[in-house]
């Protein structure tokens, strides 16, 4: 069985450890003393390292039991903040934070939910495969522990990352790529009262090129988005220079493409009007994340939903995680929702229920 006080305790005292990004020590710490009076093999990496965090992840290797190929499960110790000191309230068969910080649900949930499946399997001796865990750093300011983490520490072929929003059966089977834009619009400077003919305006050329693009909602599988605008100062000068960052995403990765391109062409025809020129550089974040309908790793997890009278769901979503790293990286990767909701706001919150059937989820798909 579930113990359903047993997770929840875990949850709490988890969520109660402070874990901005950068800052996971101290989850790190509690999770890897819960591992070693299990006697499991625990290797911290080096991406704390190279973000300057002050921990790296945490790989737990858990010897098999009975048949079947390894398996990894997935979950982040970093929260959005504001994520210190969070005093959670359970009120029914819910738990909130005190409505000063996140909950921490995301993704701590993920956490508790891996290491209840487990404990189950233990007490009960389900044999079951070599498992291996992944407690990540960083992802909530981008992946940054997926993206340099040592794959050699996990060498199993697939992933199943417990970090998505969605009830209980939620899988996500289609993420978007994500491209960081950065454009510098340049024009000249000039006095604005004395010789205004001379200077050519960058916030003119920025304001015409904006003007014509095609931005937020593009298609189905396609958005994009300004996120700030620099540049300028005194009104008697004619602006010289003016920085403008922006994403675009995509599930269909010649979509994302285009769009990169219709942007490109609305700032280069833009400055070409003026007299200025641009400065228009991407950089690929992550790679769109596509699980095949003929996966094994899918077919799996549909039929662990049937074993234990769960409806599960196909769903495609329009955030980038760390399965979508992983999956870069070539491992075989599953997002499952772990009924988390109004995850990034103080009024997160997650059902108890939505734990315990996670976790018989997880241990169902954990079995031999
Ligand atoms: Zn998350």
């Amino acid at each position: 069985m579930i113990n359903r006080d047993r997770i929840l305790n875990l949850f709490l005292d988890l969520v109660k450890i402070d874990s901005p990004s950068l800052k996971e020590k101290d989850v790190a710490d509690y999770l890897c003393s819960l591992m070693q009076d299990k006697g499991y093999d625990i290797i911290k990496d080096n991406a704390g390292k190279a973000c300057g965090g002050n921990t790296g992840n945490i790989f737990v290797r858990i010897p098999a039991t009975g048949d079947g190929e390894s398996i990894a499960f997935s979950a982040h110790m970093d929260c959005v903040n504001p994520c210190c000191g969070v005093v959670p309230v359970v009120k029914d068969d819910v738990v909130y934070s005190s409505g000063d910080t996140v909950l921490g649900g995301d993704d701590k949930a993920g956490l508790a939910v891996m290491i209840e499946a487990l404990k189950h399997l233990e007490e009960e001796s389900i044999p079951h495969p070599e498992i291996y865990l992944m407690f990540s750093i960083c992802e909530e300011s981008g992946m940054h522990g997926a993206k340099n983490m040592d794959a050699t520490l996990l060498p199993a072929k697939n992933v199943i990352v417990l970090d998505s929003g969605g009830a209980v059966g939620t899988i996500v089977i289609k993420a978007p790529a994500k491209a960081g834009i950065k454009i510098v619009f340049k024009g000249k400077s000039a006095h604005a009262g004395i010789t205004p003919e001379s200077g050519i305006s960058a916030i003119q050329i920025a304001a015409e090129a904006v003007t014509h693009m095609n931005l937020l909602r593009i298609d189905k599988e396609t958005t994009a988005n300004l996120g700030s605008i620099e540049g300028g100062g005194s009104t008697n000068i004619v602006t010289e220079q003016v920085t403008l960052s922006a994403e675009a995403r995509s599930t269909n990765e010649e979509s994302l493409q285009s769009q990169l391109d219709h942007m490109k062409k609305c700032c280069v025809d833009a400055a070409d009007k003026f007299g200025g020129a641009c400065d228009f550089d991407y950089e690929i974040s992550y790679p769109a994340l596509h699980v095949d309908e003929s996966s094994m790793l899918l077919a799996k997890v549909e039929q662990s939903c049937k074993n234990i009278s769960l409806a599960s769901s196909r769903v495609s979503t329009g955030g980038g995680s760390d399965s979508n790293i992983l999956y870069g990286k070539g491992y075989g990767v599953l997002t499952l929702g772990i009924g988390m909701s109004k995850v990034h706001t103080v009024e997160e919150f997650i059902k108890i229920k939505s734990m315990t059937d996670c976790a018989e989820l997880v241990a169902e798909i954990m079995k031999s």
